[in-house]
């Protein structure tokens, strides 16, 4: 794949069903390729003024869609999917280029999020209860209003369409902020949108910055909540804003996630894959295990097969189909865990594999390699705080007892991973993990499941039935009968 440089140019929001061309209005950011360092194009950004004008033809479009049929609703997320599917190979290249991901990556599992998550918004409407008949009472499950989609660079195409299609799917309008570093995924699905006859100002979309036009929409009066997802520091910030208005926040934030082995299992299965949930997209998911809490007996073992699986990997340019790692999604980012890294070096901690890197030139972009660190304190810094870079910690415990109260005592509470040699064992574990989601033996996530955390990992739960609720008011109708 060969990249033109300057080739993208984002200069026009989607605002009202027509691409209003900004060209003339203010700052751009750069759209840089994390493989080369190559400036690809520029994205303009948005102010506070353009999310005014996305609110208010959200606001106007909000009378009418709230009103329309479940039939309707699933009529235009029908073209939305035949669309996305039509743009398929687009997408791949798209989040390939804007943060990096190896192209196999993209393609099997980055842009597939996109299908999975509009087959599955469609598949809870047809059976979601939007009306129940209680003793006395009527409930109705009633479209919030005007929702305001903030989204991360790091699954860019899943994160987005994971708000989009339930917002759609409940009857709500929506004004949508990308990351700013993951405007072409973005760009393409407003394409998408924009030819499945939605009606006009249903779904907007502003690029910008999180302080500008992020706190505009966090802030904003027309704005009736927001679903956001990124670090929790701005899921903070979020929240705060939006309480000046009371409006409802759905977080969908940061995680440390645990891997318990236990005694009993096939090392030489098991360890390997607890790698690659680590380090796969370059450590940079929200639910990646990076934490691998193992019996002390068995630690020597385990790092020694973490080491030779991580060595393994082909970590490279992500446009070459035989690459598993691609370098970190940009700049900012591979300075923050390079940083990490420099400071564990310069505290005397040192990693059996990988470890700081020579800082990018010239042509080279922002590789990492990976990274692991065993027989640290489980209070260190580094298997406490989210890195979001491709570095496991290995840590030994003495009984199960203390491996549940190691993987519990974090901030977050996303996700854990337990394997143990029988169901029984692994399922009376998974009971005691503070966490939103639990994978027992290497089980997948599931596209129907709920998708979120306990603790400072959120409060929101995205995909399938649980994904559309976070969209719905509930409204009691009391009757005499
Ligand atoms: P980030 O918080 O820096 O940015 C996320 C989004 O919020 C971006 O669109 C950004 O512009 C915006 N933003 C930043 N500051 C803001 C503010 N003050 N007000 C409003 N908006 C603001 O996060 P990131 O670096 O893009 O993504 C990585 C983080 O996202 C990690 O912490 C990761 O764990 C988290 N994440 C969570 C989930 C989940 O489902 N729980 C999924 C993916 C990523």
């Amino acid at each position: 794949m060969t990249v033109a440089r300057d080739k993208y140019d984002l200069d026009a929001f989607y605002i009202n069903g027509e691409w209003r061309n900004q060209k003339t209005s203010g700052d751009t950011v750069d759209i840089v390729n994390p493989a080369n360092a190559d400036v690809i194009g520029r994205v303009t950004l948005g102010t506070a003024a353009h999310v005014d004008e996305a609110a208010s033809a959200a606001k106007a479009a909000f009378k009418t869609f709230q009103m329309t049929s479940r039939a309707e609703r699933i009529d235009y997320l029908e073209k939305i999917l035949a669309g996305y599917r039509s743009r398929y190979d687009d997408f791949v290249e798209a989040i390939c280029l804007e943060m990096g991901a190896p192209i196999t990556l993209s393609r099997e599992v980055q842009a597939y999020t996109g299908i999975e998550h509009l087959e599955s918004t469609i598949q809870a409407l047809k059976n979601i209860e939007l009306t129940e008949s209680c003793s006395g009472y009527s409930l109705y499950h009633e479209p919030i209003g005007v929702c305001g989609l903030i989204t991360p660079w790091n699954w860019p195409i899943s994160q987005l369409v994971a708000k989009v299609a339930p917002a759609i799917a409940a009857g709500c309008t929506m004004v949508v902020k990308p990351s700013e570093f993951s405007c072409l995924s973005a760009q393409l699905f407003a394409e998408v949108i924009d030819h499945a006859d939605l009606p006009k100002g249903v779904f907007n979309l502003v690029y910008g910055q999180g302080p500008t036009v992020g706190s505009a929409i966090s802030h904003h009066p027309d704005i009736d909540m927001v679903s956001f997802t990124g670090s929790t520091r701005a899921g903070i910030a979020v929240a705060q804003a939006a309480a000046t208005n009371v409006k409802r926040v759905c977080q969908e934030l940061g995680g440390k996630s645990p891997m318990i082995l236990t005694e009993g299992i096939d090392l030489e299965a098991v360890v390997p894959e607890c790698v690659w949930l680590c380090m796969e997209n370059t450590g940079q998911s929200c639910n990646a295990g990076t934490r691998l809490l193992v019996p002390e007996d068995l630690h020597d073992e385990v790092v020694e097969i973490a080491r030779r699986t991580a060595l393994s990997y082909v970590v490279g340019d992500p446009s070459d189909e035989e690459t598993q790692l691609g370098p970190m999604a940009n700049q900012t980012q591979f300075e923050k865990v390079m940083g990490i890294l420099k400071d564990a070096a310069s505290d005397g901690v040192k990693p059996i594999l990988g470890g700081p890197m020579p800082e990018p030139s010239g042509a080279s972009g922002y590789y990492i390699q990976p990274t692991i660190f065993a027989g640290l304190s489980r209070d260190h810094m580094l298997a406490k705080e989210e890195i979001f870079g491709p570095v496991l910690v290995v840590i030994p415990y003495k009984d199960i007892e203390e491996a549940i109260a190691i993987a519990n005592d974090t901030q977050y509470g996303l996700s854990s991973y337990v394997y143990a040699s029988t169901e029984h064992t692994a399922e009376n574990i998974s009971r005691r993990m503070k966490s939103g989601m639990v994978h027992i033996n290497g089980a997948p996530l599931v596209a129907e499941a709920p998708f979120g955390g306990y603790k400072q990992s959120g409060n929101g739960r995205e995909w399938g039935r649980y994904g559309i609720y976070e969209f719905l008011e509930v409204k009691a109708v009391m009757k005499i009968s």
